[in-house]
């Protein structure tokens, strides 16, 4: 049995994490400032006054105190409306945090794995996206403050690790989906099928004809974990996703299907640097960590429009 930080463990991916971290019998200390995250992820672990389960409400900027043995840093905003709304806690929140995390590993000698992005990647001129590609990115754009507060940490990380042997592992999750994104999100999964259920339009940006690969978020976690008991030289990054790409009107065009509903496209302004293809490459994760896809995207859809109907009572 470990015990295990995981920071943004009320978050969509941390309160997944952590549950499965639960039921393989460890110590989980859930660390949250509760900005994304909500209190209903963790409530059936609470609700369950579990031994093993405990809720820091802290805020990784600041310092942190406590006994582990390993350390997921999931702390920071992920959806692009949500980090534009708050761009400097975001910065904040990703080097800071990586830091102040940095330093907690160092005095519990735990090992730390950080929850990068494909996001550092940009508008990728390199497609599928490779680990060893360093990316496209507009350093002074709305969604700066996350891919350089990201590419920063990484930075830190590998710092961490040459100059005072921190036991780093750093993976770069590439879009990933499932129950527990909050309503408000505002990511494209959930805005689509709650938009669906509730047969209004459909808000594709653009043509709609950018792509991205989605992750169902139970495969991802289980990634997370294959990387965090990986032998102590395997320090990544890691791309971790699923490779199967469509457009975003393909996927608007799924979940109409999938929800029998009557809701309309309709076209919108297109984000600035939204970037046009994403797509990871995974050979890395299939040989290092034997990372498999098992939940392809009608079945992991399904699962989260059910999420969904419950969560809105329909
Ligand atoms: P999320 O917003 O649901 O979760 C983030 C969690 O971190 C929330 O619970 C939030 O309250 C908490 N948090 C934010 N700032 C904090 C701070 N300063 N102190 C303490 N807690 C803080 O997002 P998610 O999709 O679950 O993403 C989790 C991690 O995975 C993030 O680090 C994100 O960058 C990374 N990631 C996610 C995706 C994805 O598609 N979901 C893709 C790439 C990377
Ligand atoms: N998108 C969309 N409609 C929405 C939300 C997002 O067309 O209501 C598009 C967005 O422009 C992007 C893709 O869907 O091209 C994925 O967006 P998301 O915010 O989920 O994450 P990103 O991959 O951009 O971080």
């Amino acid at each position: 049995m470990a015990k295990i930080l995981v920071a943004g463990g009320a978050g969509f991916i941390g309160s997944h994490l952590c549950k499965k971290l639960l039921d393989n019998d460890n110590e989980v200390i859930c660390l949250d400032n509760f900005s994304t995250g909500r209190r209903e992820n963790i409530l059936p672990f609470l609700k369950l006054k579990n031994k093993n389960f405990k809720l820091i409400e802290h805020d990784v900027t600041k310092e942190v105190f406590l006994d582990c043995d390993e350390i997921y840093n999931l702390a920071c905003p992920a959806s692009p409306l949500q980090y534009q709304l708050h761009p400097i806690e975001t910065i904040k929140s990703a080097f800071l945090g990586t830091l102040n995390l940095l330093e907690l590993s160092l005095r519990n000698d735990a090992k730390i794995l950080l929850a990068s992005t494909s996001e550092i990647y940009g508008d990728p001129k390199i497609h599928p996206q490779r680990e060893d590609y360093f990316g496209y990115v507009n350093p002074i754009g709305p969604r700066s403050c996350y891919d350089e507060g990201k590419r920063a940490s990484e930075t830190l990380m590998f710092d961490y690790h040459r100059q005072k042997n921190a036991k780093i592992k750093v993976v770069r999750i590439f879009n990933t989906y499932g129950p527990n994104m909050d309503v408000n999100d505002g990511r494209v999964v959930s805005n689509f099928i709650i938009q669906a259920l509730l047969n209004k339009d459909i808000t594709v940006y653009d043509k709609g004809l950018q792509t991205r690969s989605f992750c169902y978020v139970d495969d991802m976690t289980e990634g997370l974990i294959k990387m965090m008991a990986a032998k102590n030289n395997i320090l990544g990054p890691i791309n971790l996703g699923n490779p199967y790409e469509q457009t975003i009107l393909e996927l608007a065009k799924l979940i109409i299907t999938l929800t029998d509903s009557k809701s309309k496209i309709i076209y919108l302004k297109k984000p600035q640097d939204d970037p046009i293809r994403r797509k990871p490459d995974i050979k890395k994760a299939t040989d290092e960590l034997d990372f498999k896809i098992n939940i392809d995207i009608e079945e992991g859809l399904k699962r989260t429009i059910d999420y969904f109907k419950k969560t809105l009572s329909i």
